[in-house]
């Protein structure tokens, strides 16, 4: 048994079959061999390459019969690449040396001058990647002598171990089928792990190096609660986990109790639950988690794991479905949050240096006015079908929000001369996730309706740290005490000015951290659907006075790691059985 640490992002046990993916998103099925099986190894690789010549020497003839010899030029560059001197002596260094398996070694290989083409800065190059992807799965389906297997042909009762995954590619999974996944990079804020934890499957990221050690088929128990993953667990580990997973579901169970009841400590204080959601099916789960609204929808959505631009139509008929499904509870429809770890397969954008600082988010709407029209006009025609609000991701200056309402304003003058309807009361909003926002706020509240404060970008711009960056992980603090003083001010000015503040990061789903929410002034949450039952029991199990003296001295200390330890420490005298829980 081998058992590995990494960060847990969603929680829940799953014992499942490893499925190896490389980092282009195909199958491996072995990784490591023994120093005598290396020469072997060798031999099949060397086999396989010229197997895989001779497939695209077909290939390169087949099309320049169809479509000219400028077409099929193509096959002889892959061919070239194939044969390079450079590639070939990196993947023998590896089979001979780091005793690889032919497969991994031309994934890794392969990989590395994907990764170099993606990054180039001519887009000529950078669109070789593809074909250095064509040529490895040519050589890998040589190798392995049957197609290689790819995120779309995933069996049941697997989970998914890989390199990277983009919140595209999770979103793409069946969770028929995927139990759950595992990733060597990633960090605790990432898309990925908030997709995850949004379709309710374990996850485990930022494990380091280990798909080495892993085989496909290999068994896996994965602990989302812990980030523990035991590979090949020994008979008393399984046990222990099986009767874990009883527990676990016995405690949901019991928290299911409380879905009609509302969120109230016990001196009667309300506060609002709501849902972040990603996709417009994540509303039966809001629903059935007693949701009060959906503070969130993440609508970039629509664009990732698609390969075509959605249309007014598409946008229109989601936000439509969510509006009506929520039955007249507020829904919160977050505008374009594209960019960053969150691209579509239509890149309006080129690769960047820093893309989180870069163009993303509302700058990116804003860049691209038909992008930016074409989801408005579909917003402010599905607004009637329920109680819609309208928010605009990532604001740092005055300017992008005006600008950013002025084009609302002339969508809604052309969509009321075509005689659509549009309700009075769309309240138009903002998100609080940049410090410069906060520090401008008293500017800002006059023109706004309300406040979501996105704490995961809050946390990466504030402390300076890539929320989806593994190397930076532990220092990617919900808790820093100048995170806390930020949303502490925003709360104080829109309270002040008599305007709504959410906190829809993932700070919301954990219990410690909601109740000092509670404590510092904040009357609405939003977060994922799943937790939603836990952090009602939090609530439930408390007083206003209690939430707000955790809060007092949470605001006095000095860094993340004593916030976090007096949190858990209280969280513990509070509410043990949900400590328990982990
Ligand atoms: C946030 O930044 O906290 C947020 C809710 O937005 P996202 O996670 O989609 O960037
Ligand atoms: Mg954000």
């Amino acid at each position: 048994m081998l058992e590995l640490q990494g960060i847990a992002v969603s929680p829940g046990v799953a014992i499942g079959k490893a499925i190896v993916f490389d980092r282009e998103g195909y199958s491996i099925a072995r990784c490591l061999v023994s120093r005598p099986e290396a020469q072997r190894e060798w031999q099949r690789l060397v086999e396989a390459v010229s197997k895989a010549h001779e497939v695209l020497g077909a290939r390169g003839k087949e099309t320049t019969d169809s479509w000219g010899a400028n077409l099929g030029g193509i096959f002889s560059a892959q061919q070239q690449l194939l044969l390079d001197p450079h590639v070939r002596s990196e993947m023998e260094h590896l089979i001979r040396d780091n005793l690889y398996a032919a497969e991994y070694a031309v994934s890794e290989v392969f990989a590395k001058y994907a990764a170099a083409f993606r990054k180039a800065s001519s887009s000529f190059l950078a669109e070789r990647a593809a074909d250095v992807r064509d040529v490895e799965r040519t050589l890998l389906e040589a190798l392995t002598g049957k197609p290689t297997q790819t995120f779309a042909e995933i069996p049941p009762g697997s989970i998914v171990v890989s390199h990277d995954l983009t919140p595209g590619e999770t979103a793409s999974f069946d969770t028929e089928k995927v139990l759950a996944l595992c990733t060597e990079a990633g960090g605790p804020g990432g898309h990925t792990a908030i997709v995850a934890r949004g379709m309710e499957i374990p996850a485990v990221v930022g494990v380091g190096n280990f798909l080495h050690n892993i085989r496909s088929g290999d068994e896996l128990i994965i602990d989302g609660h812990l980030g523990r993953i035991f590979v090949s667990p020994d008979a008393p580990t399984r046990e222990r986990y099986l009767k874990r997973r009883i527990a676990r579901e016995s405690i949901v169970s019991e928290l299911s109790e409380l879905k009609d009841l509302p969120a109230v400590t016990s001196d009667g204080v309300h506060v609002e639950l709501m849902a972040n959601v990603e996709f417009p099916n994540e509303t039966q789960a809001c629903l059935a988690r007693g949701a009060d609204g959906v503070g969130l929808y993440r609508t970039e959505f629509l664009y990732l794991g698609h390969d075509k631009e959605p249309t007014e139509e598409d946008h229109f008929l989601a936000y439509q479905q969510v509006l009506r499904d929520m039955q007249g509870r507020p829904v919160v429809i977050r505008t374009l949050d594209l960019g960053a770890d969150k691209m579509g397969m239509t890149r309006p954008v080129e690769p960047e240096n820093n893309p989180f600082l870069g163009l993303r988010s509302i700058r990116l709407s804003l860049r691209n006015p038909a992008l930016f029209r074409v989801q408005v006009r579909a917003i402010l025609r599905a607004a009637s079908a329920g109680n819609c609000r309208i928010m605009f991701p990532m604001v740092t200056t005055l300017d992008e929000f005006r600008s950013a309402k002025f084009l609302l304003r002339s969508v809604a003058d052309d969509l009321t001369c075509e005689g659509i309807r549009i309700p009075s009361t769309l309240r138009v909003g903002m998100m609080v996730e940049v410090p410069a926002a906060v520090l401008m706020l008293d500017r800002f509240i006059e023109e706004i309706d309300f406040v979501s404060i996105g704490t995961n970008d809050l946390t990466q711009y504030t402390l300076a740290v890539d929320r989806s960056n593994v190397s930076v992980a532990d220092l990617y603090q919900a808790c820093d005490p100048a995170v806390l003083r930020l949303i502490k001010r925003t709360q104080e000015i829109t309270s002040e000015h008599g305007k709504s503040t959410s906190v829809c990061g993932e700070m919301s789903n954990n219990p410690a951290h909601a109740l000092l929410l509670v404590g510092m002034g904040i009357r609405s949450l939003s977060l994922a659907p799943s937790t939603i039952p836990v952090i009602k029991k939090a609530i439930r199990s408390v007083t206003l006075g209690q939430c707000e003296a955790m809060a007092w001295r949470a605001l006095r200390l000095g860094t993340a790691r004593e916030v976090e330890a007096f949190l858990m420490n209280q969280l513990a005298g509070l509410v043990p059985e949900i400590v328990l829980q982990a």
